[in-house]
């Protein structure tokens, strides 16, 4: 562990979520898909997502590369932990209550993400529609199949040594306090 740098992380980010982008072209090959849903997942209704350091990483990364890291977005982060009391009560974010957000990067309405699906949180990549023609949710899961199937003694690795390096006290967190908690990473 002490000659892992944070540089390696990063550049695999795609290559991980690949096999969460096939099985969702799969299910969208049989009419699943999102493309005419409001996002509901993505709102306070019914998001509560939580992710790793390593995923913060990705996620932080790739924001700088599109000059989207910057004052404003740590604003909106802070505004977000707020107003959705996203820091009380975090535990080591398996057991402890989990909190509904409406995630800060989401914009109103049908395909609101506005993150790369190369770079975003596997958990989101993973839940997807299960009946075509949803506009509301209603009908959606997380395949947990395939979330497994990325777990590896390298990236639990990677989670160890970030969260020993910016004083994690967490296992996962939401996202706007897990990209706050490696802001000097
Ligand atoms: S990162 Fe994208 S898909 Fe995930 S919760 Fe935020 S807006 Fe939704
Ligand atoms: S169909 Fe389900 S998974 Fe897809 S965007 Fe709507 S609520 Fe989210």
């Amino acid at each position: 562990m002490e000659n892992q740098t944070e540089p390696q992380v990063i550049p695999d980010a795609p290559a991980r979520r690949q096999p969460l982008i096939d099985q969702m072209h799969q299910l969208a090959e049989n009419g699943n898909h999102c493309g005419g849903c409001s996002g509901v997942c993505c709102t306070f209704l019914a998001n509560s997502m939580l992710i790793t350091p390593v995923e913060a990483l990705d996620l932080k990364t790739w924001l700088q590369s599109q000059d989207r890291w910057n004052d404003d977005l740590i604003i909106r982060l802070k505004d977000c932990i707020k107003k959705f009391r996203l820091d009380q009560d975090l535990g080591d974010g398996r057991r402890s209550f989990r909190r509904t957000y409406t995630c800060p990067f989401y914009r109103n309405g049908p395909q609101g993400c506005s993150i790369s699906r190369h770079h975003k949180p596997y958990g989101c990549l993973a839940f997807n529609a299960r009946s075509p023609g949803l506009t509301e949710g209603g009908d959606c899961a997380s395949d947990q199949e395939s979330l497994k199937t990325l777990e590896s003694e390298a990236e639990a690795s990677h989670n160890q040594f970030l969260k020993l390096k910016h004083q994690w006290l967490f296992e996962k967190a939401p996202i706007p306090v897990a990209l706050l908690s490696i802001i000097e990473g």
